[in-house]
């Protein structure tokens, strides 16, 4: 185990991408084995000192930003185990906490499977897109993280390691009560509602659920995850993929549900059209990707990239459909593109991922932060969400950009201020938008998680009843409340 006790020595472990600022911490360590990982809890729970998981850094919410005490960084737990076939081709691996999630996503394929999860960030560590479950672009076929964990390792903050395999500790309704390797657990699940959509806010709670989901997503306040076995799909043989231009969002809209549709009857399939990925980019979107992409069509109001599964027989058959489909809704046929060859998939992949860098860009100008939402609200919802967006913003003095996971309902909304009064009311506005997305029986973050910086926005979505039902199950398991305080619970409420 390494400890650094110099601050000069563990800056790179103070932030993440919040721009949060970390309060005073005297020390990090950096185990190399569940053992040590107990050890350091079990000790710091003995001092009552706050400890606070690091991952890779890469959450926007400030999960990993210290307020107090240590941080325990998993850099080297760092280990991927063999690759395991099942007969019907589909496989499982053991990999440790701190192992980058392209590390694990280029060695499935190494070894002929697809490790599904795709978080556009590709440097987070899988301890922390389990940590905040995770989901990506794929998430509209593969669902987000919590599927694909069919085991964990966990260690609590008195130094207990729980192997919690899926399907093995399960509520008899709203009540545990297992022996977990000689430990009783026994507690009454969270009194809380789950909204109906893609949702990283909270601890899971649900009658008869698995124990290992209450970990799946809990931002590193319950316990810290060392190691886990996640599932994988045999790998495809290929995707393709397209962006598709339109001159009016009303029909960009209506294409989008065409497709929704056609994918849902579709499950898996390679033979019709069943999307994989479904991203939306705005107007504002474009404009900004027009500064550097000029070929973005000049009259195109949004665009969509969306891949699909086919396989060399396929997928003559695929891209016929898919054109049709665009044709049907007054897509821009002749200005939109499809990904013929592997480096122009790349070219979509990289078109896709420069807004975010150019809205950063645009930023550090102002030398301001960005107002960013993680919302996603119920599909029979999202139409009422997106003219909520217009109402409050088309007449407003900002400038501003929505983009995303349209599949799954979840758009980034990003106010962009100019200025620090302008930031002050784009909070006000963002402010509505969470009360609206709320009353439409959304969540406030489909994926990054409360963090926290969304904390006010959880006292907001569960209430103070809420809070204090999943404060009772984080101090069942956490009762010296040394972990990641200040994240998901206000500070006082522990
Ligand atoms: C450009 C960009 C794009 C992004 N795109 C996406 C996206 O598409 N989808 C998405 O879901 N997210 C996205 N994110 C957010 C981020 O990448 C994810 O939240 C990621 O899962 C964080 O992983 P990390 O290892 O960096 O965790 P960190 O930021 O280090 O930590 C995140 C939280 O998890 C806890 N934690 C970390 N490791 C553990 C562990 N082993 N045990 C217990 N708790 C732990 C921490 O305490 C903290 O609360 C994006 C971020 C950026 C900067």
């Amino acid at each position: 185990m390494i400890v650094k006790r110099n601050p000069d020595e563990f800056l790179n472990y103070l932030n993440d991408t919040s721009g949060l600022k970390a309060g005073p911490v005297s020390g990090v360590y950096i185990p190399e084995s569940t053992e040590e990982v107990s050890e350091i809890l079990k000790q710091a729970s003995e001092r009552g000192e706050p400890v606070t998981v690091s991952g890779n850094g890469t959450g926007t919410t400030g999960g990993r930003v210290p307020n107090s005490g240590i941080i325990l960084a998993t850099d080297r737990l760092n280990r991927i185990g063999r690759f395991m076939s099942h007969p019907d081709g589909t496989g499982e691996v053991s990999v440790q906490a701190g192992v980058l999630l392209k590390t694990l996503q280029t060695e499935a394929l190494e070894n002929g499977f697809l490790y599904p999860p795709d978080p556009t960030e590709r440097n987070a560590f899988i301890g922390g897109t389990i940590a905040t479950n995770a989901s990506g672009s794929r998430s509209f076929r593969y669902g987000a993280t919590r599927r694909w964990v069919s085991e964990l390792t966990v260690v609590l903050s008195d130094g207990t390691v729980l192997i919690i395999p899926r399907g093995q500790y399960v509520a008899s309704g709203n009540e545990f009560d297992s022996s977990i390797q000689g430990r009783r657990v026994r507690f009454t699940i969270p009194d809380i509602s789950m909204p109906g959509v893609k949702h990283a806010a909270g601890y899971f709670s649900e009658p008869g659920m698995d124990l290992i989901d209450l970990f799946i997503g809990s931002e590193g306040t319950l316990g810290v995850i060392t190691e886990a076995k996640v599932k994988l799909l045999p790998k495809p043989s290929r995707f393709f993929s397209g962006i598709f231009f339109f001159p009016e969002e009303q029909d960009l809209l209506a294409f989008v549900s065409s497709v929704k549709t056609e994918s849902v009857a579709n499950p898996g399939s390679l033979t019709r059209l069943n999307a994989t990925s479904l991203e939306y980019f705005d107007l504002n979107s474009l404009g900004f990707l027009k500064e550097k992409y000029p070929q973005t069509p000049d009259q195109a109001k949004g665009a969509i990239y969306f891949e699909q599964e086919c396989n060399p027989e396929t997928e003559d058959g695929l891209l016929e459909a898919w054109f049709d489909l665009l044709v049907r809704h007054n897509g821009l046929p002749e200005s939109s593109w499809f990904a013929q060859s592997a480096r122009e998939e790349d070219f979509f992949k990289e078109y896709r991922h420069a807004l975010p860098a150019l809205i950063n860009e645009f930023l550090s100008k102002n030398g301001v932060r960005k107002i960013s939402s993680d919302i996603a609200v119920p599909e029979n919802k999202f139409s009422e969400m997106m003219a909520v967006y217009h109402r409050f913003l088309d007449e407003s003095p900002f400038k501003w950009v929505i983009f995303g996971h349209i599949g799954d309902q979840h758009l980034h909304m990003n106010i962009l201020p100019r200025s620090a009064e302008e930031h002050d009311q784009g909070k006000l506005i963002y402010l509505e938008f969470i009360r609206e997305a709320l009353k439409l029986g959304g969540t406030i973050s489909a994926e990054h998680g409360v963090g926290k910086l969304k904390v006010p926005y959880a006292e907001m979505m569960f209430g103070d009843s809420g809070l204090k039902e999943m404060a009772r199950v984080k101090r069942y398991f956490d009762p010296a409340g040394i972990l990641g305080r200040g994240t998901v619970f206000p500070e006082k409420m522990l």
